[in-house]
């Protein structure tokens, strides 16, 4: 895909940190690398994009973002092949996405040019930064926050939009125990469940606090009506394989559309593997668990790439998932990491060289 090129001012940082990082042992999303890419949005338009170095933000007290949470963000990856070609996968789809979070925020969309020209710049300038250790890459952060000022609880009128990159190791370590959430809920119809907005992960802390002092690493939510039927995990949406058909709850105004999640069931379709987007009943879960048909269960995301679950807590009850052999975690992992790190054929188109 081609976008126009613009004339990107880069204001360069006078040292770089990238001497100070321990690159074989990255954690997740807590090292940031020397320079930001900033617009402001002011007087009714964005401002084209400018890089500067990263830095901490001044904002007045009143800055709507404190009071009414106008805030919204994408996550997305760059990876570096072995000949240290720099690739995205579908990041017209973290830009789409993003804009339909905007429009539910009440935020201004941002130009796809600036979003995309300015990621690209970014990348180029911040190309060392891009671990090629198995299993790394480079995190990226485009958010839009409320930077306009006043207690009046209504839109800003001032917005700012940046990216910033995290180099980082893997989400999380090891297998994830999962636990089945029936008294809070993460989203509701008509609401913004759907939208990257920063509230959606504040009103999950707490429950999910509360499953963390219970041994589990995170919490399923169940819709909020019924809460009879699972839907998706703190930043992952959640797949199920009862015998060989693999299942994953529709999208809704309660479950964001996710691009793992999309990808998976593009592949699955490919490889000729049944699938059913439905609602999962908890009861079907646990039947299926005790007669032995409920073969996998696994959350795919961007950071968390797809982490295989190994078991799922319900009403003080634990149900372990078997140890399957060739399981579909492992066929779209490999699937879709060999895409992103352009190591197999991309048949999809999904690949994007910056
Ligand atoms: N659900 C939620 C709530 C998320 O925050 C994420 C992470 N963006 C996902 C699902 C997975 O989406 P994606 O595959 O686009 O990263």
């Amino acid at each position: 895909m081609e976008t126009k090129t613009m004339n990107i001012k880069v204001e360069k940082a006078k040292t770089s940190k990238i001497g100070q990082v321990d690159f074989d042992n990255l954690a997740f999303g807590n090292v940031f690398t020397d320079h930001m890419l900033v617009s402001n949005y002011k007087n009714g338009s964005w401002g084209v994009p400018e890089i500067v170095p990263y830095q901490p933000i001044t904002l007045d007290p009143s800055a709507k973002i404190f009071h009414y949470g106008q805030s919204i963000f994408e996550g997305m990856k760059a990876y570096k092949d072995e000949k240290d070609a720099i690739w995205l996968f579908r990041p017209m789809d973290n830009c789409r996405r993003l804009n339909i979070s905007a429009k539910r925020m009440a935020i201004p969309e941002i130009p796809e040019d600036y979003f995309m020209e300015g990621l690209k710049a970014l990348l180029k300038l911040e190309k060392d930064w891009i671990p090629q250790t198995p299993g790394s890459s480079l995190y990226i952060r485009p958010f839009i926050f409320a930077s306009g000022n006043g207690f009046h609880a209504s839109p800003a009128d001032e917005y700012m939009f940046i990216i910033a990159f995290a180099p980082s190791g893997a989400y999380f370590s090891g297998k994830v125990k999962v636990l089945i959430e029936e008294k809070y809920s993460r989203s509701a119809n008509g609401g913004v469940g759907f939208a990257k907005a920063g509230g959606n992960y504040a009103g999950q802390f707490y429950p999910t606090q509360l499953a963390v002092d219970k041994g589990y690493n995170q919490v399923i939510w169940t819709d909020d009506n019924t809460h009879e039927y699972i839907e998706e995990a703190g930043a992952m949406n959640i797949f199920v394989r009862i015998n060989d058909t693999l299942l994953t709850a529709p999208t809704s105004d309660r479950i964001l559309d996710g691009i793992t999640r999309k990808s998976i069931l593009k592949i699955a379709e490919n490889k000729g593997i049944a699938v059913e987007e439905r609602k999962i009943a908890v009861s079907e879960l646990i039947e299926a668990a005790k007669d032995g048909s409920l073969k996998e269960m696994f959350g795919a995301g961007t950071a968390a790439v797809i982490s295989p679950i190994s078991t799922f807590g319900f009403r003080d009850v634990d149900y372990d998932l078997p140890e399957t052999p060739n399981s579909y975690a492992a066929l779209f992992k490999k699937r879709i990491t060999d895409i992103q790190y352009n190591r197999a054929e991309d048949n999809f188109g999904w690949r994007f060289k910056v």
